[in-house]
């Protein structure tokens, strides 16, 4: 029987979709972090669960030719990152793998019933975030240090480097750091709730080439706050340019990135980028996709699969800031767009005005309440666009989708599992999945985003 502490000289079978390779011992799954398919690894065993155990790797003996180690000088403690030791396209082919997989185990959809594609990964699968934010704290001898939480911990390690990010963020982090030495600025201590300064949060407009630094703090104020722009304009000689340095009030016990009330220290509060040639004002709260150019090659697929003519009724279920509205309303006679948080509705309708586009409307709400109303109403449209949090959509939002019978639904997930039970309900409803698209909007990580496209069947054709 497998226990606790056993060693094993392993060989890595197969890859989970979660980063770690998979082998078998005594006929239990044993999922190891950290390795991938064809590594042989000696690896102890961590967790026994009534299935499967987990295990650590202590030592790769012989490296797969899929192995990819020294992608990134902090990846062996940082938590972020947990494909970074597979080779990007290995990373794209588990990815498509875990997707229909998903559809085959969950969704019981099998892959000769629909076309399928290989993820679209991007040309450099590093230096793509455009959001990047990080905790401030002390290290063992009291010196105040930024950077990243260690693996499971809240327990900060200084940042060497970030490949996921431009390599300014670090300078603009290590000005901040270096204005919190020089003028005695506290660190923020979760445990005490005392201290002040919290997280830097650094924001990039791709296209715009500006930068926002957002500095989110346990009070109202910082003490010579001019110091501190001085030192991140000083880091001006690079590609981007700072508009915007913002103090975060955030007072509260918890773990969120940000508060709500912002101080605007220099410059806008805001910065511009845009996406698919529709331009955007980035406020520090505001939901934006953190990889755009995937974004782009995410929302391309997704228009592509609606296949619109321009004179189609369309519903854009969780908007966000209507990024997918605006851009179907380019293609489409008219676009309802649904989205839970007000704030994202607010810049939804004001994205449209900026950009004069004129046949998109937003309503805030839930996803389940107004696509009823809706129904209830008697709105039809052509095609419905869903793109739901990870958790999914849900039997009742579905079921108004129906009825509200579009020809086409563009179904964008970012979790294979709730996708594979959401088509699952939408096949009992008479909407075939016709074509499943994996784009990489994470890479170097577990996550994977998907667009399918759904085609209504004739009556007859429902249960086939
Ligand atoms: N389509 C947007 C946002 C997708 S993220 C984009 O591409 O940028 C999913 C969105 O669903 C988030 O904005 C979240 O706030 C919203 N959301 C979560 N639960 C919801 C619900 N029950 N009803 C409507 N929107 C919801």
């Amino acid at each position: 029987m497998l226990k606790k502490n056993d060693i094993f000289d392993a060989v890595i079978e197969a890859d989970a979709g979660n980063g770690s390779g998979i082998c078998r011992v005594d006929d239990i799954a044993v999922f190891a972090g950290g390795t991938t398919r064809g590594d042989k690894a000696k690896i102890k065993i961590v967790n026994v669960k009534s299935s499967y155990a987990l295990a650590e790797v202590l030592e790769i003996l012989e490296p797969s030719e899929n192995r990819n180690d020294g992608f990134c000088a902090s990846s062996a403690i940082c938590g972020g990152c947990d494909f970074a030791h597979i080779k990007y396209e290995r990373q794209l082919e588990i990815k498509k793998e875990h997707v229909l997989s998903c559809l085959e185990r969950i969704g019981k959809i099998s892959k000769e019933n629909f076309e399928y594609f290989d993820t679209l990964g991007i040309k450099k699968p590093f230096e793509y975030r455009n959001k990047m934010v990080f905790p401030v704290g002390y290290d063992k001898k009291r010196r105040i240090i930024g950077g990243f939480y260690k693996r499971g911990t809240h327990d900060i390690a200084e940042l060497k480097t970030c490949a996921q990010g431009p390599k300014e963020a670090s300078l603009f982090l290590n000005a901040v750091l270096e204005y919190m030495r020089e003028e005695n600025v506290s660190c923020y201590d979760e445990k005490t709730h005392k201290g002040l300064v919290r997280r830097v949060f650094v924001r990039f407009g791709f296209y715009s080439k500006e930068a926002m630094v957002v500095i989110s703090v346990n009070g109202n104020k910082l003490p010579k706050a001019e110091k501190l722009i001085e030192k991140i304009l000083s880091e001006e000689q690079n590609e981007f340019s700072v508009k915007s340095i913002i103090l975060n009030v955030n007072k509260q016990k918890n773990n969120l990135v940000l508060g709500n009330d912002n101080l605007t220290l220099f410059g806008r509060d805001y910065i511009y980028d845009s996406i698919c040639g529709i331009n955007y004002k980035i406020s520090p709260n505001s939901f934006f996709q953190v990889n755009p150019v995937q974004t782009e090659v995410l929302y391309n697929k997704a228009m592509e699969f609606a296949e619109l003519k321009g004179d189609e009724t369309v519903i854009d279920l969780y908007c966000g800031i209507g990024t997918i509205s605006l851009m179907a309303a380019k293609y489409a006679k008219s676009v309802v767009g649904v989205e839970i948080v007000e704030q994202a509705i607010k810049d939804a309708k004001n994205n449209a005005i900026d950009n004069g586009i004129k046949n998109a409307e937003f309503i805030a709400g839930s996803a389940e309440t107004i696509s009823f109303e809706l129904a209830k109403s008697g709105k039809k449209a052509d095609v419905i666009f869903i793109d739901p949090p990870r958790k999914g959509s849900d039997e009742k939002t579905l079921d108004c989708i129906a009825e509200m019978s579009p020809e086409k639904i563009v179904y964008i997930s970012c979790n294979p599992a709730t996708l594979a039970r959401d088509l699952a309900y939408l096949k009992t409803k008479g909407y075939k999945t016709k074509k499943v698209q994996p784009v990489d909007m994470f890479p170097n990580t577990g996550h994977c985003e998907v667009v399918c496209a759904l085609q209504r069947q004739p009556r007859s054709d429902i249960n086939s």
